[in-house]
C-alpha cells in the first residue's frame, strides 16, 4: 500500500504519459495522436521525504461534460471518494502553447475541490514561441500552485515532486463559482442538498455515469430539466469558463510575436538559400 494517490488529468496530447514516465521512471509508449491511453495506467513513484505514491495516467479528456468512454472513466473516479485510487492530489497537465483550451478542464476539476497542481508542460517551447507567463499572478487568479516543466527535457520535475508532497496544504478552493451558470437553479439545488458539492450535483444531473446510484435518482427526479435546457446550460457553462480564462490569460500570458517571427524569418532564409542552391545546381 502506497502513501498517497496522484492522478494525471488533462486534454489529449499535453504530455501526461511523458510526465508519468518522468515520475515513475517507466517507459510507457508516448504518442502524438489522441486516445493512446485508453484506460487507467498505474505506476509507482518515490517522492522526497520517503513518501511513496501511486500514480495514475488517465485517458485524455477535454472536459467533464462527458461524451466518451474515456471521459466517463475520469469523471467516475473523481466523483467517487471511496475509490481506492481517488486522488490525494490531481495534477492537471497542460501544454503552454494551448493553455486557453486546456484550462477549461482545469477550472472544472477545481470545482470538485480536489487538491490540485496546475502543471504547465512543454516549457522548452516558450522561448521559441515568445511566450512569457506571470506565474504568481496565474497562481493567485487560478487559486493553485503551478509547476512549469518540460517532461521532454526533464526540467521542473524535481520541483514538481517537492510540490506534490505539500499536498495537504494545497488549495481546494474553486476558481469560478459554478452557480454563475444559472444562479436560480443552482440556488435551489444548493438548498435541497446542502451537504453536497454544487458542481458534483451538476455532474450527477448531466452525466450518464455509474456512481452513487440512489442519490443520483433522487437528485435527478427533483431537478429534471428538458434535454435542450440541459444542453443550453452546458453551453453556458463553457462560455462562462472561457470568459474567466480569457480574462486571466490577458494579464498572465504574453506572446511576443516578434520573437516567433524572428525565428521564422531565419528559418525562411535558410530554406530560401537551399532552394537557390538547388536551382543553381540544376543550372550548372
Ligand atoms: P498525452 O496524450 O497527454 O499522454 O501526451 P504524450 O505524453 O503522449 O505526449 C504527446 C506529445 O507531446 C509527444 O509527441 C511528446 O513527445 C510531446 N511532448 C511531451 N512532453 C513534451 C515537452 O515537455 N516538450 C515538448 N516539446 N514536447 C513534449
Ligand atoms: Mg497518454
Amino acid at each position: 500500500k502506497q502513501d498517497i494517490n496522484i492522478a494525471l488529468i488533462g486534454n489529449p496530447n499535453v504530455g501526461k504519459t511523458s510526465v508519468f514516465n518522468q515520475l515513475t521512471g517507466l517507459n510507457q509508449q508516448v504518442g502524438n495522436y489522441p486516445g493512446i491511453t485508453v484506460e487507467k495506467k498505474i505506476g509507482f513513484c518515490k517522492l522526497p521525504n520517503n513518501i511513496k505514491a501511486n500514480i495514475l495516467d488517465l485517458p485524455g479528456t477535454y472536459s467533464l461534460n462527458a461524451s466518451s468512454i474515456d471521459e466517463n472513466v475520469v469523471i467516475e473516479l473523481l466523483l467517487n471518494k471511496n475509490d481506492k485510487l481517488y486522488p490525494d492530489v490531481a495534477l492537471v497537465v497542460t501544454d503552454v502553447e494551448n493553455l486557453k483550451r486546456n484550462l477549461l478542464l482545469f477550472t472544472q476539476i477545481k470545482d470538485l475541490e480536489i487538491p490540485t497542481i496546475l502543471v504547465i508542460n512543454m516549457a522548452d517551447r516558450m522561448k521559441f514561441k515568445g511566450i512569457s507567463l506571470d506565474i504568481p499572478y496565474l497562481e493567485e487568479q487560478l487559486k493553485t500552485k503551478i509547476a512549469l516543466i518540460s517532461s521532454r527535457k526533464g526540467f521542473g520535475i524535481q520541483e514538481l515532486k517537492e510540490m506534490i508532497i505539500t499536498y495537504r496544504t494545497l488549495s481546494t478552493e474553486s476558481c469560478l463559482n459554478a452557480s454563475v451558470i444559472d444562479p436560480e437553479y443552482f440556488d435551489s439545488l444548493r438548498k435541497a442538498f446542502p451537504n453536497q458539492l454544487l458542481y458534483k450535483l451538476w455532474l450527477v444531473i448531466t452525466q450518464d455515469v455509474n456512481f452513487l446510484n440512489l442519490e443520483r435518482n433522487e437528485i435527478r427526479s427533483s431537478f429534471t430539466k428538458s434535454h435542450s435546457d440541459l444542453k443550453r446550460l452546458q453551453q453556458k457553462e463553457t462560455i462562462k469558463r472561457y470568459q474567466f480564462i480569457n480574462d486571466v490569460l490577458k494579464e498572465g500570458l504574453k506572446i511576443d510575436t516578434s520573437i516567433a517571427k524572428d525565428y521564422r524569418s531565419k528559418l525562411d532564409r535558410v530554406l530560401t538559400h537551399k532552394v537557390w542552391g538547388y536551382v543553381i545546381f540544376f543550372l550548372i
